[in-house]
């Protein structure tokens, strides 16, 4: 089987950004499985299904027409859903915060499972997620659990969406954080922690350069 980088962690410790550069420097396949559960989200409300309707949602989550295309060189990876561009879309925080809606339900989760594995494909795969080293990869060769405080997890969103020229409070988006922190690790389905044999790299503090080269000494690169 292809060797699976396993990348979990909260959200906003920068494992999109590190997965990216692991992927590209390695020349491996990346899974960005909470894109998954932000489709789901995002698919559900366009068919107008509610975010509590169990098993509507397990049908959405099942029969999602999902396509990852590269992106241009230094560009993220486009996300198709039915064909269409919604990379920005599943960006947004109401998306994120819907998607750690739906990823508390089981039966979502899963419903995305063997999708997940699919994605391990020769010559490697990094996955990035909340429980790539627990639940979808426990066999991975490597594991690294990519933390950081949740005050500068909360600077650094608050920089990127300042650049994007969005007008968003410190206050509420350090809140928000901790908000889905708290579903994340306290929800019976996967809770997020790191697995017994992952390697913790907390990032704050550090450049990305520094924390790229860590998970590349972590998984032995
Ligand atoms: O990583 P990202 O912010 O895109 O994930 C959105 C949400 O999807 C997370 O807050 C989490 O609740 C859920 N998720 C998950 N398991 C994963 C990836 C994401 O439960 N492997």
């Amino acid at each position: 089987k292809a060797p699976v980088i396993a990348v979990d962690g909260p959200g906003g410790a920068g494992k999109g950004t590190i997965t990216q550069m692991l992927a590209r420097e390695l020349g491996w396949h990346l899974l960005d499985s909470g894109a998954l559960y932000r489709l789901t989200a995002l698919a559900a409300t366009r068919q107008g299904v509610a975010l509590d309707d169990e098993p509507a949602l397990v049908r959405v989550a099942a029969g999602l027409d999902v396509a990852f295309e590269p992106g241009e060189a230094g560009e993220p990876v486009r996300v198709l859903l039915d064909g269409i561009d919604v990379t920005t879309e599943i960006r947004t925080e109401s998306c994120g915060n819907n998607a750690s809606r739906v990823a508390v339900m089981q039966p979502v989760r899963d419903a995305l499972l063997q999708r997940q594995r699919d994605f391990r494909q020769a010559p490697g795969l990094v996955a990035d997620g909340r429980d790539m080293g627990t639940v979808v990869f426990p066999e991975a060769p490597v594991k690294i659990f990519l933390t950081a405080s949740a005050e500068e997890r909360a600077r650094r969103r608050f920089n990127q969406l300042k650049d994007a020229g969005a007008d968003v409070s410190m206050q509420d988006l350090l809140d928000e954080i901790r908000a889905r922190d708290e579903r994340d690790m306290n929800r019976a389905a996967a809770p997020l922690k790191p697995a017994d044999d992952a390697q913790v790299i907390d990032s704050t503090g550090l450049s990305i350069k520094e924390v790229f080269d860590r998970c590349m000494a972590a998984a032995g690169q």
